[in-house]
């Protein structure tokens, strides 16, 4: 496969330093313009392609410019914003039924939003109203608690932020109450953090950001009947998992075990749209009434007519089964590379980590580096290379991408 080296001129340079004298710097970007993408393909504005292992952070899990979601998104620029708190609408109704249709969350109920944060800040309402109503917390004389994974990550909003163990948020604070923290992957933990005052345990099931962290087979199962028979909801965060990331529809569907809510976001925009839903049981559900929640644009006709169209390509061109199968190849050719700098590769389908080791060089630095070899792959934590490519890789495309890789890790840089 030929891909010309990336060269960079001045248009880049005054893009970069427009952005960086006027933007709040909350991130630390490539200093790389991109106007375009195709399949697995970005393309900046100097006509450079870089293999994308960020998928934008998994929304993109179908690739740039997909026909099936480009049309639908071509079909929502003449449809109106409603309100979902005023009116009904045909599309709507449609992806109720059919996301109800496939979430693994017994007697399910949707409530559509706008991101992945927002998702979870309902998640966290619902759990609380829950202990108040149906657990038989005494409302402003206990705080109903909820139990989160250490180094977890579910967004930015006050919600998220209260869930999170990360010290770097500490001065954001104060955050909400009732929130306690326990290791991923350790059920005794969990079994000790649950009080009469528990109404939930919130968990991504692989940790995306923390990088690629898998749980050992049998921790969701076992999630599951602690949180049952404490009387606890078991809420997953599948914003980042969800829509055949993991190689799965969802990545609980490993273990057949259903929780009581899911958050979803990311990919349901199929990339080119900000959707997000929470879906609970709909004796959760039940506890909201009308005027309790809501959100003007959350649930409009151009998220349904987008969303519904993730649902086809879902299902029609297998993405689960290829997410799996290119997951696995990815994995093992990793694996295969011998480099002094890899401590572990780890991963589940195509959301897959490399975890460096100490002493080397940070993450950051392979970054810079794989890019000037058309490959564009982000840090997390630090020490860890995310690999999440869009799930329409080729087998070329990977071996483009394993090719690069092993290139940076084995050269002495
Ligand atoms: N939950 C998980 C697991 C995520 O990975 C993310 C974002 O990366 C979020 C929630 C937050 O989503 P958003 O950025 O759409 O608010």
């Amino acid at each position: 496969m030929q891909v010309p080296t990336p060269k960079f001129s001045a248009k880049t340079f005054e893009i970069v330093r427009r952005t960086k004298r006027w933007s709040v710097e909350n991130y630390h970007p490539y200093p790389v313009s991109v106007e375009d993408g195709e399949g697995v393909w970005l393309i900046d504005i100097e006509g450079n392609r870089f293999l994308d292992c960020l998928s934008c952070y998994s929304a993109v899990n179908f690739g740039y410019g997909h026909p099936k979601i480009m049309a639908a998104h071509a079909r929502t620029a003449r449809l109106p914003v409603l309100p979902r708190g005023a009116f009904y609408n045909s599309e709507v109704s449609w992806v109720y039924e059919e996301l109800a249709g496939i979430c693994p969350i017994p007697n399910p109920r949707v409530m559509p939003l706008n991101s992945g944060a927002e998702a979870v800040e309902r998640g966290i309402k619902f759990g609380r109203r829950w202990g108040y109503r149906k657990k038989g917390i005494k409302l402003g004389k206990a705080i109903p608690e909820i139990i989160s994974i250490v180094n977890n990550f579910h967004g930015r909003t006050y919600g998220p932020l209260s869930l999170s163990s990360d010290e770097d948020y500490k001065e954001f604070g104060p955050f909400l109450p009732g929130i306690k923290k326990v290791p991923f992957g350790n059920i005794n933990a969990l079994k000790a953090a649950i009080t009469p005052h528990t109404v939930s345990v919130i968990l991504e099931p692989v940790l995306g950001e923390a990088g690629a962290i898998v749980p050992y087979e049998g921790y969701l199962r076992e999630v599951r009947e602690l949180c049952t028979a404490s009387n606890v909801l078991m809420f997953v965060d599948e914003v980042q998992t969800g829509f055949c990331r993991t190689g799965d529809l969802f990545a609980v569907n490993y273990e057949g075990i259903r929780p009581d809510g899911m958050f979803l976001g990311k990919a349901l925009g199929g990339g080119v749209l900000k959707v997000s839903a929470v879906v609970v049981r709909a004796e959760v559900a039940d506890l909201i009434k009308p005027g309790d929640d809501g959100s003007t644009f959350g649930g409009s006709p151009a998220d349904a007519v987008v969303a519904r169209a993730v649902f086809r390509v879902v299902s029609e061109e297998r993405m689960a089964d290829k997410a799996r199968e290119m997951g696995k190849y990815i994995l093992n050719g990793l694996r295969s590379i011998n480099s002094s700098h890899v401590k572990e590769v780890r991963g589940r389908g195509l959301l897959i980590g490399i975890e460096l080791n100490r002493s080397s060089p940070p993450a950051r630095h392979f970054g810079d580096k794989l890019l000037l070899l058309n490959v564009a792959m982000k840090d997390t934590h630090k020490r860890v290379l995310r690999v999440a490519p869009p799930l329409i890789i080729s087998k070329e495309e990977a071996d483009f991408l394993l090719d690069r890789v092993e290139h940076v890790l084995t050269k002495a840089y």
